[in-house]
Formats: structure tokens, C-alpha cells, sequence
């Protein structure tokens, strides 16, 4: 079996990784703040995570996936004050949107999808192991900090020296009430918005609301366990995210939070972060408009290493557009009755086997889709070339069917094949979307029903993979 190679932001070395128990990995995405739809900063990410596993299944092993959803926090607050709505009436519609947009780009569903609001209890208790441990406190303005002069090994992933983040520390404005500037928040006391918001619970240091850095810990703990296989996120959550959960799991369990640490490159947009405040922000729904299909999306991130900055343009997505294009007809060629009648060369089925065992080496080395993307389109290239040669035998078609199946089982890269009708496929998707609400209400009388609308108009359905393909039958 191929060794399997990540790099590791603990180590800040590429090293060979399997998950702790040979078979599954148990792996912790954090997952977005749910006030506001997710960019497509954010989606570079979760396709980054839907990579990485599908290259994890491609190498053999199971994978549970557990990805969070913040649904309480400062903007969130700041929201439903602003609109006279609870925390939970701003979250639900825009939970709603994510898993819309995470299916369009064909981002496999996660096996768990916690929100932190259901998590309260296991984050107060994970509080008052820290408590009795004593490297948390409750200061004077009610609210519970980590004390990380208490951690020794704080500071260990993002490497900054315990001295540096405090003489450099932002200056709070409650900070007088902690012992140390930099000190965390792990409960924060309750405000009367919160209260009117609905953001606040009763615990034994009084009404409050959890920090976010607590509820990831929480959460992945109670969901995969002391020590997981894999943390992900994207770079910015190194430092403080991800260095504050590390402390609070390991100061209550003693034990290793994550064997590996694997975050992500950011997205930008001509040359800057993208992020809601800068304004440049571009969502999955302005894609859908501009008729940017999730293929070329997924190949247009997938082009770039994922610990490479990419940039956002018009032409990248053109260019991805007409790469997926071929991707799309080779698909169909192979699958052609009458490729499939006059069969295919030997030299198919060696170029098949070549670049499977070329895309598993690279996927297998630290995620190398680019190079993966260019064994693949090497393959196309000399696919065309045996298929236009005279025939053969049916076995090298199939090979080069099984094969793209596989390569494709991960990058996902075929368009689909849309008839001119932009009028029908407009319909299909809003009866995709009714479908899955009725789903989702468990109103599966309807589901049904709507399956069949479709299937009159010749539209067959493929659930799967967490999510709804179609095609026309
Ligand atoms: P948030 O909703 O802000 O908590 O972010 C959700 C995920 O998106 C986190 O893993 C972030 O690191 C990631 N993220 C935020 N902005 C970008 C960006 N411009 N490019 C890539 N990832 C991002
Ligand atoms: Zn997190």
C-alpha cells in the first residue's frame, strides 16, 4: 500500500500519515459562521476538505468528517439585534443556503454537521474540567478566561512565543479584568443583547454564551474523541483558533488534541484576502448567475496546491470552463455506443493504468491535485489519440471507464451535460431545491412526488455523496 503524505502545521513538515486505527479517520473541519452566506473564500477551503477526503477514500480508508456550524457568536448577535430576530431565526435560512451552495459545488456532505448552540452542556463541562484544573478563572466581569500562563506548551502551532503575544497584545477594552491580556475567553458573560437575542444560557458562573474556541474543542471531542486524526481549516485559524483549542482540549484531557494540523492557502481576489469587509466578495449564487459551472469551479481550486495563495479572475474560470469542456466529451466518447461497439486500443488501457497510478501518487503526496489535473489531461489526450486508432476490444474501454470513474471519484470534474435549455435547467434546479426542503422536512410524499414531476420531463435523479446529481435520461 502507498504511503499516504500530509504536511503537518504542527511539524511544519510533509510526513507520512495513517489514520490512528488503520481504518477510519477522524477528521475535524471547522465549519462557517452562519450569518451571512459563505464565500468563496470559504467554499476554497471546504473544497480543500472535500479533497482531502476523497483522497483519504481513494487510499482505503473510511473517513468521519465532522465540519461545525457557529451558530452563535458577536455578528451573529449584532444581526438579529439589528433585525429584532432571534439568533437561531438568523442561522437557520443561511444554514439553509450553505448546504445549497456546498451541493452545487458537489462538496460531499460531512458525516456530522454540529451546530453549537445543541452543544452547550458538553462545552460547560469541558469548562469545569478547566476550572478544577485551575487554568481557568472567572474575573470580575463575570465571564471565564483560559489562563495560557498556566499552559506551558501555548504557542506550540503557530510558534509565537507566550512573551510576543502578550507584549503584542490588542489592547481589550474588559482586559483589566484578566490576568493576562491574551487570555481567552472560554464563557463570556451574558449581555442584555444576548439575552434579547436569545444567545444566552444558565451555568454555574452565571447567565452567558460560550466562546468560539470552546465549542470547536467540545464538539470534536464529543463527536470523535480525546485525539482525533486530523484537524483543517483554513491558514487564518492557526493563530488564535486553533492554538486556544489545542490548549483547552489538552489542559482538561492530557492528552494529544489532533495528530495533524492541515490548513489551507487563502483565496484572493485581484492580489487581497477575500473577506466580507473588503467587499470583494463573490458567492456561489453570483457564480450560479453567471453560469459558472461547479466543475470548472472545483478545477479552477484544484489547479493550485492548496497551501499556494490563488487568485480569482475571469480568465482563470474561462480557462477552467473550457478544460472541464474536455473533460466532459472524453467522458462521453468513452461512453459512446459506438466507441463501446468498436472497443479500444491496448494503449488505452495502458494510458488508463498510467495515470491511475500517477493522480494516486500525487493526491497521495501532500493533496498534489495539480499534478493529479495533468496526469488526467495527459490521459484524455492519449485516450483521444488510441480512440481515434482503428478498434480493439471492449476490456481496454472498460478499463479507461473504470479508471476515469476513479480520478473523477475525487475531483469531480465533469460538467454536466446540460441541453441548450437554459429555461429547463432553471426549472430543474428550483425543483431540486423544493425537493430537498421537502426532504429536509422529512416530507418524503412529496419528495417523491417531485421525482416523478421530473422524471415526466426526463430527468433522472442521482442521490449520492450527499448529495443530488442529475441528468436527462
Ligand atoms: P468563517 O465562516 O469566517 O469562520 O470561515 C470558515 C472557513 O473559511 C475557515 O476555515 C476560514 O479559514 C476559511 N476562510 C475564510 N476566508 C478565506 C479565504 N479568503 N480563502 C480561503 N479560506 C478562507
Ligand atoms: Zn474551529
Amino acid at each position: 500500500m502507498s504511503d499516504f503524505r500530509l504536511y503537518n502545521t504542527l511539524t511544519r513538515q510533509v510526513e507520512s500519515f495513517a489514520p490512528a486505527d488503520g481504518r477510519v479517520v477522524r477528521m475535524y473541519t471547522c465549519g462557517p459562521t452562519v450569518y451571512n452566506p459563505a464565500h468563496l473564500g470559504n467554499f476554497r477551503t471546504f473544497l480543500f476538505e472535500d479533497l482531502m477526503r476523497r483522497a483519504l477514500a481513494l487510499r482505503g480508508w473510511s473517513v468521519h468528517q465532522v465540519m461545525n456550524l457557529t451558530d452563535v457568536d458577536d455578528k451573529i448577535i449584532k444581526r438579529a439585534q439589528e433585525q429584532g430576530r432571534t439568533i437561531t431565526e438568523v442561522t437557520e435560512p443561511v444554514i439553509e443556503i450553505f448546504h445549497r451552495d456546498r451541493e452545487f459545488l458537489r462538496i460531499q456532505q460531512a458525516e456530522a454537521y454540529p451546530k453549537a448552540t445543541a452543544f452547550i452542556p458538553e462545552m460547560l463541562a469541558l469548562v469545569g474540567t478547566l476550572v478544577e484544573r485551575g487554568v481557568a478563572y472567572q474575573a470580575d466581569d463575570g465571564s471565564v478566561y483560559f489562563a495560557i500562563a498556566r499552559f506551558p506548551s501555548y504557542g506550540k502551532l503557530s510558534r509565537l512565543d507566550t512573551r510576543e503575544i502578550r507584549s503584542g497584545a490588542r489592547v481589550l477594552q474588559d482586559e483589566y479584568t484578566k490576568e493576562n491580556a491574551q487570555d481567552f475567553a472560554l464563557w463570556k458573560a451574558a449581555k442584555p443583547e444576548d439575552e434579547a437575542t436569545g444567545a444566552a444560557w444558565d451555568s454555574p458562573w452565571g447567565r452567558g454564551r460560550p466562546g468560539w474556541h470552546l465549542e470547536c474543542s467540545a464538539m470534536a471531542m464529543q463527536l470523535l474523541g480525546e485525539t482525533l486524526d486530523l484537524h483543517c481549516g483554513g491558514i487564518d485559524l492557526i493563530f488564535p483558533h486553533h492554538e486556544d483549542e489545542i490548549a483547552q482540549s489538552e489542559a482538561a484531557t492530557g492528552k494529544t488534541f489532533a495528530r495533524v494540523w492541515s490548513h489551507g492557502a487563502f483565496l484572493l481576489t485581484d492580489g487581497s484576502k477575500m473577506a466580507k469587509r473588503v467587499g470583494n466578495v463573490f458567492t456561489v449564487e453570483g457564480l450560479r448567475e453567471a453560469g459558472i459551472s461547479a466543475a470548472a469551479v472545483r478545477h479552477f481550486v484544484y489547479n493550485t496546491h492548496y497551501r499556494k495563495e490563488l487568485n480569482l479572475s475571469d480568465q482563470a474560470l474561462e480557462a477552467s470552463t473550457e478544460a472541464v469542456r474536455r473533460v466532459g466529451e472524453f467522458a462521453r466518447r468513452l461512453r459512446d455506443p459506438a466507441t463501446l461497439e468498436r472497443g479500444g486500443t491496448a494503449g488505452l488501457a495502458h494510458a488508463a493504468d498510467e495515470a491511475l497510478g500517477l493522480v494516486r501518487d500525487a493526491l497521495f503526496d501532500d493533496l498534489n491535485a495539480p499534478e493529479a489535473l495533468a496526469a488526467l489531461f495527459d490521459f484524455i489526450r492519449k485516450g483521444n489519440a488510441e480512440l481515434d486508432r482503428k478498434g480493439g476490444d471492449r476490456a481496454s474501454v472498460d478499463r479507461a471507464i473504470e479508471v476515469f470513474e476513479r480520478i473523477d471519484g475525487v475531483l469531480d470534474i465533469v460538467p454536466l451535460a446540460v441541453a441548450a435549455d437554459a429555461e429547463l435547467v432553471r426549472w430543474i434546479e428550483e425543483r431540486l431545491t423544493s425537493r430537498r426542503e421537502a426532504r429536509i422536512r422529512r416530507d418524503f410524499v412529496e419528495s417523491d412526488r417531485i421525482r416523478d414531476e421530473l422524471a415526466a420531463r426526463g430527468v433522472v435523479l442521482e442521490d449520492g455523496g450527499g448529495s443530488t446529481r442529475w441528468k436527462l435520461g
